[in-house]
């Protein structure tokens, strides 16, 4: 398949021909990579099971880990869902048009095949102009994954989409670099009190000035044969090529225990790199690169090159990576949440 690339600017007037085009291949059952405020998503028509099916493949995707469906005015969200509790129109009237999703009992207009066979249906509102000018001219319902390959860090510009998916779609829209760059907050709203399923750019801060109540999912005690109730949580993900470690504890020792776990490394002969915050970077002596990923103080920064960070140590060949640990008050749940899945759990103490 040849992928078309096009550049989108937000402006209608502007992305008029680009969207004509665009919304053409969603009615015809064709799957596209957009922008939107969180990550770069991979459309589709998400009341077309086709379309589904066309998206796991593309993706490589498991087939029971279900997609968002995008939508761009909040009137069409009773046409797919039923049952929607005081609670998420509250939520929709704090938090959308952005960066949550809520999950709601499914009508029966959305296939399985959406949905990797829930009959429950996540549904996110996005901000972007790009994004919601491609969904109202494309029917209205959108489902959208993140558009890396399954396991990949997540697209936060076209290069990362072009990089992962060229020649598996038939479009990718480039509207330049994400504003956020992780994933949208999921909550499940089919259950009381409401319950994170994955955590994003709003925090459970955020969401309790407006919910009277709301648990996450990952403090619950799991029983044995419990399962995640987010299917995409169980599978490994963001996953750079080099084996990442995350290194925890107080700073002075994290970098002590960094460099020397770097000098066994490269005596054995091994490319390393370090992922670091702007204050303690001079702390490591690598022969590999030290990845500066932001100051402690700009936690938005940290979220938002941090996918691009991971995949700019495949490039660069490192086959030991030891990231600090940034737990930073707003978005460092969100933040470590994606680290410590990139890392496979590899977790080490420094104290
Ligand atoms: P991504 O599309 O890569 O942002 O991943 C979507 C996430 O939403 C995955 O973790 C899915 O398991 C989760 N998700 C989608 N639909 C549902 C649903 N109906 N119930 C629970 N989680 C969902
Ligand atoms: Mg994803």
């Amino acid at each position: 398949m040849v992928t078309k690339i096009v550049k989108a600017t937000g402006d209608p007037a502007l992305d008029r021909d680009v969207m004509e085009e665009a919304s053409g291949i969603i009615r015809a059952g064709g799957i596209i990579a957009i922008p939107t405020e969180t990550v770069y998503g991979l459309a589709g028509d998400a009341l077309n099971p086709e379309s589904a099916k066309k998206i796991y493949k593309a993706k490589g995707r498991p087939s029971d880990n279900p997609l968002i469906v995008h939508i761009a005015k909040l009137d069409d969200l009773e046409r797919i869902a039923y049952g929607i509790p005081q609670d998420a129109y509250d939520l929709a009237g704090r938090f959308w048009p952005g960066p949550l999703t809520m999950v709601l009992k499914k009508k029966d207009i959305v296939p399985m095949e959406t949905t990797g066979g829930l009959r429950t249906v996540a549904v996110r509102f996005p901000v972007n102009a790009i994004a919601r000018e491609f969904i109202s001219a494309s029917g209205g319902y959108i489902a959208a994954p993140s558009a890396n390959l399954s396991g990949r860090p997540s697209c936060t510009t076209a290069q990362h989409c072009i990089e992962d998916l060229d020649g598996r779609v038939d479009m990718i829209i480039d509207g330049g670099e994400v504003g956020i760059g992780l994933e949208s907050t999921i909550v499940d709203m089919t259950v009381n009190p409401p319950c994170i399923l994955r955590q994003g750019y709003i925090n459970r801060e955020m969401l309790n000035e407006t919910l009277y109540s709301v648990e996450d999912e990952r403090e619950k005690e799991l029983s044995e044969d419990d399962h995640p109730k987010a299917p995409g949580m169980k599978y490994r993900h963001y996953a750079p090529k080099g084996k990442l470690f995350l290194v925890k504890g107080e700073r002075s020792k994290v970098a002590e225990r960094i460099n020397k776990l770097l000098r066994i490394h490269e005596e054995e002969g091994c490319n390393t790199a370090v992922i670091a915050s702007h204050e303690d970077r001079d702390l490591y002596r690598c022969e590999g690169p030290v990845i500066d990923i932001g100051s402690l103080e700009d936690e938005d920064t940290i979220a938002h090159r941090l996918f691009s960070v991971l995949r700019d140590l495949d490039e660069c060949g490192a086959e030991y990576i030891y990231s600090e640990c940034f737990d930073t008050p707003r978005l460092g749940k969100a933040i470590m949440d994606r680290l410590t899945r990139a890392s496979g759990n590899s977790v080490i103490n420094a104290e």
